[in-house]
């Protein structure tokens, strides 16, 4: 997952490969309430973990829910339909899924068993409405206050006196998950007479209800539904386990994927995508049929699907999406690579949802340059006709975040001019559902090597370089090469095969067969973790003899190269901005007095309880300077371009600081 303050992406070119999704997070949160609710014990498989199930779990954990962790499922003992805990605080971040059906169930058990609980959310939750489901269920006779602004959490429920001797009537056009939340909740009221819900205007966002009655089922209880408009709940309903259950891959997720494969795929290597397909309960799924409207080709099985691109470029629609709200908006993207304008209509629910999704696309949209019509309950989006580097505003909103990347293959669109990175501010929000979206996507997107960026921190030894390298990529969500460990790691291999220092070629062969791997802060040769034994100063000196001879740099090449992948690179060494990464975006060189360096080393090895004399140290640091400065190949020196940087009276913070306010100034980004 990628916590950083802001993510960039590279132009992308084209996409190939398998991904598999996490569950479905409006599945993962009725399964989770619902096993919470029953008898006795339900084992889930392929939960989704993200931040909207985390706050469930949470919730459930506090009303005296069991949760075990299994290797594969996560087992729920359920209430059986008692509260085990009758006072709580409920924290639900902004989790519609988690608040609405909540307030409905406790409102109800607290009314009939006695409780008092209060229920709230972080401050965007505290702007989504609540006051349809809430007049419901005071007409029913539970007890709720507002805590702050009426008709919006943070509530508190007080019990009350249920009764259902009238039908309980809700409104369907602001939300579904109020039918939802009433509808999962009933089972708790029909010991003595059939439960009717009946539903007062539209009823928005169809395909969840279908979701929440399917999830019922599974669990026990059969709804009896008249159209949209009705649904009774027989006398004696009760919650019953399934036993086991397993959660399908959230098909609005499969949604970016989808749009991939029409976008970037071809017929030879199409995006597969697994654990969701033609036979999902999901809504969302049918995504599919406005994929294939604009010219995808896409190819399904029962939990598989295959994508491709068809027409080219994408045909615009016009089209309702009420039964797709939230795959919806990765249409809007689709948009941009269209022949034309395509309208999205019949979206007013965006404006409830984790932002006012309709304002954020349009002015995110029009960043990039796209020409938008934004109107209460349509959106309009012209093909994209130049681009911008543009910072995608995220809202705290998974989906924004998720849909803009698409953006980012821009590049094919025919007749565009250069193409520009993109960048997403605060990524870490697509947490909500898919932790692991980015990944996810860098793991079938490509990008041209040229565009993929790379920083170089070149300096001598005990520099600071490593440090600097590693905060500079933490920042930036980069990844990392510590050119030296490879020098170091042959070193060590070299020592133990007993070669001779000068032997060129053997240590070239060496060097070229090295089995190495590198997991982040570990180095392993084979199945050895050699990352401290690389860290010895003899084998530090060691690493700078065997470094000097042109056959083992070249053997070491293609390795560093291959560092070279999405999202970015940092690279540190000695030859990184000079030889290795001549294009870089950015080069500095790092350096400090001999003495401030000797220094370092010596705190550093006392600190780990390693004997060290200040003076032999700082003689060998000269001699290993002077050797990786005065050698013949890639010797030590500052690129031409190169931005010179001595952190002698710098600390960690304002030398990674520094960088990081030069790398701004070479972004497109304002
Ligand atoms: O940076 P570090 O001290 O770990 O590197 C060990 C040795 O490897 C250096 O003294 C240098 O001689 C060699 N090296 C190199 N080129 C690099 C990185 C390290 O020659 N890019």
């Amino acid at each position: 997952m990628y916590t950083t303050a802001f993510l960039d992406l590279p132009p992308l070119r084209s996409a190939a490969g398998t991904v598999r999704l996490p569950g479905s997070k409006s599945i993962s949160n009725r399964v989770l309430l619902l096993a919470g609710l029953c008898q006795g014990r339900t084992r889930v498989y392929d939960l989704l973990d993200s931040d909207d199930t985390r706050v469930m779990l949470e919730a459930l954990r506090q009303l005296g829910c069991g949760i075990e962790r299994e290797a594969d499922a996560l087992v729920i003992h359920g209430l059986g339909g008692r509260l085990a805990v009758h006072e709580a605080q409920l924290f639900l971040g902004n989790a519609g899924t988690a608040m609405r059906p909540l307030v409905a169930t406790l409102a109800v058990l607290s009314g009939l068993q006695g409780g008092c609980f209060e229920l709230s959310g972080v401050p965007r939750m505290h702007e989504r409405p609540i006051g349809d489901l809430v007049d419901a269920l005071r007409d029913l006779g539970c007890q709720i206050d507002y805590l702050g602004q009426a008709g919006y959490p943070p509530l508190r429920l007080t019990g009350g006196h249920p009764r259902v001797d009238a039908p309980i009537r809700v409104r369907g056009d602001v939300s579904s998950q109020f039918l939802t939340a009433l509808l999962m909740a009933a089972p708790l009221l029909c010991a003595q007479a059939p439960v009717r819900i009946e539903v007062v205007g539209e009823l928005i966002s169809k395909p969840y209800i279908e979701i929440t009655l399917q999830l019922l089922a599974r669990f026990g209880v059969q709804v009896q539904r008249e159209g949209w408009r009705a649904f009774t709940i027989a006398q004696g309903a009760t919650y019953r386990s399934p036993g086991e259950i397993h959660v399908e891959a959230d098909a609005s997720s499969a949604s970016y994927f989808i749009a991939l494969g029409a976008l970037a795929a071809s017929a030879q290597a199409p995006v597969r995508i697994e654990g969701v397909g033609a036979h999902s309960i999901q809504g969302d799924i049918r995504f599919i049929d406005a994929a294939q409207a604009m010219g995808a080709v896409v190819q399904q099985g029962p939990n598989w699907l295959e994508v491709h691109r068809g027409r080219w470029p994408l045909r615009a629609i016009d089209l309702d999406c009420n039964h797709i709200p939230d795959a919806a908006m990765t249409l809007a993207i689709m948009a941009l690579y269209a022949d034309g304008p395509s309208t999205l209509r019949n979206i007013a629910s965006w404006r409830v949802k984790e932002t006012d999704r309709i304002a954020a696309m349009a002015t995110e949209l029009r960043k990039l340059g796209a020409e938008v019509i934004e109107a209460a309950d349509s959106l309009t989006v012209y093909p994209l006709r130049q681009v911008r580097a543009a910072a995608i505003h995220t809202y705290d909103d998974h989906r924004v975040a998720m849909c803009f990347s698409l953006a980012a293959f821009h590049g094919l669109i025919d007749g565009l001019s250069a193409p520009q990175p993109l960048r997403i501010l605060e990524p870490r929000c697509v947490a909500k559902t898919f932790p692991d979206y980015f990944e996810t996507l860098f793991s079938v997107a490509r990008a041209e090597v040229a565009d993929i960026p790379v920083l170089t921190i070149d300096g001598p030894t005990a520099s600071g370089k490593g440090t600097l390298a590693a905060e500079v990529a933490k920042a930036l969500g980069y990844h990392l090469l510590d050119s030296g460990a490879l020098y170091r790691a042959a070193a060590l291999a070299a020592q133990e095969a007993g070669l001779d220092a000068q032997d060129e070629a053997a240590l070239a062969a060496l060097a070229a067969q090295l089995p190495l791997r590198f997991e982040p802060g570990r180095i392993w040769l084979g199945d050895r973790d050699v990352s401290e034994a690389v860290r010895r100063e003899d084998i530090g000196a060691l690493a700078s003899q065997i470094s000097a001879h042109a056959a083992v740099r070249d053997a070491l090449r293609q390795r560093q190269l291959e560092f070279r992948r999405l999202p970015g690179l940092v690279a540190d060494g000695r030859d990184m901005g000079t030889v290795i990464f001549p294009d870089a975006t950015l080069k500095v060189f790092l350096t400090a007095s001999a003495e401030t360096r000797a220094q370092r080393r010596h705190k550093q090895l006392i600190s780990k309880g390693i004997s060290a004399n200040l003076d032999t140290l700082l003689q060998a640091l000269k001699a290993r300077d002077a050797r990786d400065q005065s050698r013949r190949t890639a010797p030590l020196r500052p690129a031409q371009d190169a931005q010179l940087l001595d952190n002698s009276a710098l600390s960690i913070e304002a030398s990674v600081q520094q960088v990081l306010v030069w790398w701004a100034q070479r972004r497109p980004f304002k």
